[in-house]
């Protein structure tokens, strides 16, 4: 069980409920950063008496450091301010819960201080998947998932020997749109995408659970997370969002983790690990659990997660151009400036027209990514 962590991200969805989950467990709170949102960012300086915080946005900083001049604490910017949050003496864990490829910086340095890294950014893994893992076990640093499905393998892997996993099978609830066909997505409104039907999260991320690129993205992660092939993994869709992943052994048994879906258990798992801990959360009822059903994942009205795993077998910076080009989409169709079956359609652009490479370098990588952003930009 850690006992300080910096959390990076921390007035988003993830970040406020990991800052929930550490005054529960009893956990301190050492490094907080945002981006811009200095008013909430405020509070939980106030709150959690961190000894550094550090505002991304520079203008916003200038303002976050007169507001809380009367407190000792540290205020940084930019990303030498994220470094330094993710690379703090004081922490011995980093939860990245920043958005976008913004995280992949600070969590390599936090790799290379060997902290232990509470992973709930996508990009990271989905970027530079190849380079992170490498670096992790270089370094001997910890990585734990806190995405739910992940950390759902993690849970159902712990003690098994090599050799033993046959395929890891994914879940996911299929979205509000489970069921329809492409063309009646056409005119769906950012307020009906975000609507998701059993978890509570960030505009973004609702949107790509929506459109399946939350599952593909998801794909990607896994195969970097648990050292495994595209082949190895298999989608499964699973409306009720009870289970929160499985895996098969080689045996044919199936070990899968349940729970009630609330961000706050993986959270929770990544901080105490490998200890548990009585939580605030609910238990599930078996009583209210009528069913439990399972349904094959629709590739064809749901085309962002065919492309995915198309971008997971290509390797190199195919999924981060992928990813790069479907956050500016989805922040464009937030906007309205974006039809909702645009998104696709960016997200598969891009992947044509920008040129593959080896994803060897953290240059070419955010190189890949700039491109990706910019031709979306452009041409959407
Ligand atoms: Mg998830």
């Amino acid at each position: 069980m850690v006992r300080s962590i910096s959390i990076l991200g921390c007035t988003g969805s993830i970040g406020r409920q990991t800052a929930a989950v550490a005054q529960h467990t009893g956990i301190r709170v050492a490094a907080l950063t945002a981006n811009r949102k200095i008013d909430l960012l405020e509070q939980q300086a106030r709150q959690f008496h961190p000894s550094f915080v550090a505002v991304y946005d520079e203008e916003a900083a200038k303002a976050f450091k007169i507001a809380v001049a009367d407190t000792d604490i540290r205020v940084g910017s930019g990303m030498s301010g994220l470094i330094e949050a993710a690379t703090l003496a004081e922490s011995d864990c980093v939860v990245t819960a920043v958005s976008g490829s913004v995280g992949l910086k600070p969590t390599l340095a936090a790799i290379d201080a060997k902290k232990r890294i509470a992973l709930a950014n996508k990009e990271t893994l989905v970027c530079a998947g190849d380079m992170v893992m490498a670096r992790a076990r270089e370094r001997g640093a910890e990585i734990v998932p806190v995405d739910s499905e992940h950390s759902a393998i993690f849970q159902c892997l712990m003690g098994r020997k090599e050799g033993e996993l046959h395929k890891i099978l994914l879940t996911g609830s299929g979205g509000p749109f489970r069921g329809r066909r492409r063309e009646s997505l056409e005119d769906i409104t950012p307020a009906q995408a975000v609507a998701h039907p059993n978890w509570s999260m960030g505009a973004k991320i609702s949107v790509d659970s929506s459109t399946l690129m939350n599952k593909g993205l998801e794909f990607v992660e896994a195969m970097h997370l648990f050292a495994v092939t595209p082949d190895d993994i298999q989608v499964v869709i699973h409306p009720q969002s009870v289970i929160h992943s499985m895996v098969e052994l080689v045996d044919g048994t199936v070990i899968a983790q349940l729970g009630v879906p609330d961000m706050g258990l993986p959270i929770q798992l990544a901080l105490t690990y490998p200890e548990r801990k009585a939580s605030m959360f609910e238990h599930l009822d078996f009583w209210k659990l009528r069913d439990l059903s399972f349904e094959e994942p629709d590739l064809e009205n749901f085309p962002c997660l065919r492309l995915a795993m198309d971008c997971a077998r290509k390797g190199g910076t195919a999924p981060c151009v992928m990813s790069a080009a479907n956050e500016v989409a989805v922040h464009k169709f937030l906007r309205g400036e974006l039809g909702y079956n645009r998104i696709y359609d960016a997200a598969a652009g891009a992947v044509e027209a920008i040129a593959w490479e080896k994803a060897d370098s953290l240059e070419t990588i955010l190189a890949s990514d700039e491109a990706a952003r910019a031709y979306v930009r452009e041409n959407f």
